[in-house]
């Protein structure tokens, strides 16, 4: 039986100095979000950036759309450090960015990184003219930029000039393969011109988003062949719940295994009332189950069946799994290695045990019809059999006891 495939190697990028963050280069992936708050509101977006961070963003978009927005950046970066949060914000940028960040020197000096899409930063010679004043800030201030195609904001006049060079061609491609192409292009042009203005290549990063998952593959796997910038990866308009997880997984998962991408983010539309966290958590979760960075031990639970008499081994394994993120920020400063950790919550007797002894600490509760016992296991051996009201505490005990005596000594 052959193994199945490892992850190929990481393609080599340019590494970028977010804040105190890199991106690209030997650097882990990055998962990344966006806040929805109005930024002009300094309370709520500060809020919010810091919600996100806590939760595991390692870096922060916000929306900086009008001169109350731009005025109000300082502030939500000062309220972060009193906080000392310092996760760098990253200011998103359409139409008006070169009139926002020369009016407002101070945001530009406060964010970690402009992001521009060079489909919305002007039409005609007013273009390049806008353009060059953004690079310019950015190499006045030392800031990154992110050159962020999306093919919703197409730069429409490059797509014209493609289409005519195409109609040209004794064998002219397709209307899809031409749109592939403008957003490429638009982002490779793109950052040739940021180099010629003076902006060094250690401060590029690309992303080119499409919103179907094969779509996005294709431009990615020729993008990376076509440079070595740094590249963020992400499924632009993903959607709502498990369609947007799935779609924003299935299209990373396939670049991420190829070693393309530096630093992600998943656009989930959230559901009324969800918070917004869920994008980072789904982020995180794709990079550790491809195998590719940890975060939170992960609990493997069975998905119960007529077997289980009750939700209780469910309402279990919900309860473990908050309780692994809740106490992340506590373990992490105390016990390296932590997030490795693997533990299972089983429904019955049937696969419990055996999935429990390959998880460093796992519990199979009774099924309908068995002793009401729950065996548990460390390190594949079975140490104790709860029973009883006090189940869920108790296991939860028996965790933090492995915890301290197995991370605590590193
Ligand atoms: S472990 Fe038991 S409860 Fe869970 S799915 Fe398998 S048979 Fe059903």
């Amino acid at each position: 039986m052959s193994l199945p495939p490892a992850l190929k190697s990481r393609r080599n990028s340019v590494a970028v100095k977010i804040g105190n963050v890199t991106v690209g280069g030997s650097a882990p992936v990055v998962v990344q979000s966006m806040t929805n708050t109005d930024t002009a509101d300094e309370i709520a977006t500060t809020i919010q950036v810091a919600e996100l961070y806590k939760a595991g963003s390692e870096m922060v978009r916000i929306t900086v759309n009008t001169a109350e927005a731009a005025a109000a950046v300082p502030g939500i970066r000062e309220r972060l450090a009193k906080m000392n949060l310092e996760v760098p914000l990253i200011g998103d940028f359409h139409f008006n960015g070169h009139k926002l960040l020369t009016q407002h020197p101070e945001c530009a000096e406060a964010l970690a990184k402009y992001r521009i899409n060079p489909g919305n930063v002007g039409r005609g010679k007013k273009r390049d003219e806008q353009f060059a004043t953004l690079i310019d800030i950015a190499c006045k201030n030392d800031k990154p930029v992110r050159i962020g195609v999306n093919w919703g904001s197409m730069d429409q006049e490059l797509l014209a000039r493609l289409m005519d060079e195409n109609a040209k061609l004794q064998e002219p491609l397709e209307p899809k393969q031409i749109m592939f192409e403008t957003v490429i292009r638009s982002a490779l042009e793109s950052a040739a011109m940021a180099e010629h203005i003076g902006l060094p290549r250690n401060r590029i990063i690309l992303s080119c988003k499409m919103s179907d998952v094969q779509d996005l593959v294709s431009v990615y796997r020729e993008l990376a062949k076509r440079c070595d910038h740094a590249l963020h990866l992400g499924l632009t308009e993903a959607g709502m719940g498990s369609k947007g997880i799935v779609a924003s997984t299935a299209a990373l998962a396939i670049l991420l295994h190829d070693g393309i991408g530096d630093t992600i983010r998943i656009s989930l539309t959230p559901e009324p009332g969800a918070p917004r966290t869920k994008e980072v958590i789904v982020g995180q979760e794709i990079l550790q189950t491809i195998g590719l960075r940890a975060f939170v031990p992960l609990v493997t639970a069975c998905p119960g069946c007529g077997r289980t008499s009750s939700t209780y081994f469910q309402e279990l394994a919900e309860r473990i799994q908050a309780y692994l993120r809740n106490q992340m920020p506590i373990w992490h400063a105390h016990y390296p290695g932590v997030e490795n950790m693997t533990v299972a919550v089983m429904g019955c007797v049937v696969n419990g045990p055996g999935e429990s002894k390959h998880a460093n600490i796992g519990i199979s509760l009774p099924g309908s019809g068995e002793s009401p016992v729950a065996p548990v296991y460390e390190d594949g051996e079975k140490t104790v059999t709860l029973k009883g009201e006090r189940i869920a505490e108790e296991f939860q005990q028996l965790l933090d006891n492995y915890v301290i005596r197995t991370y605590g000594s590193r």
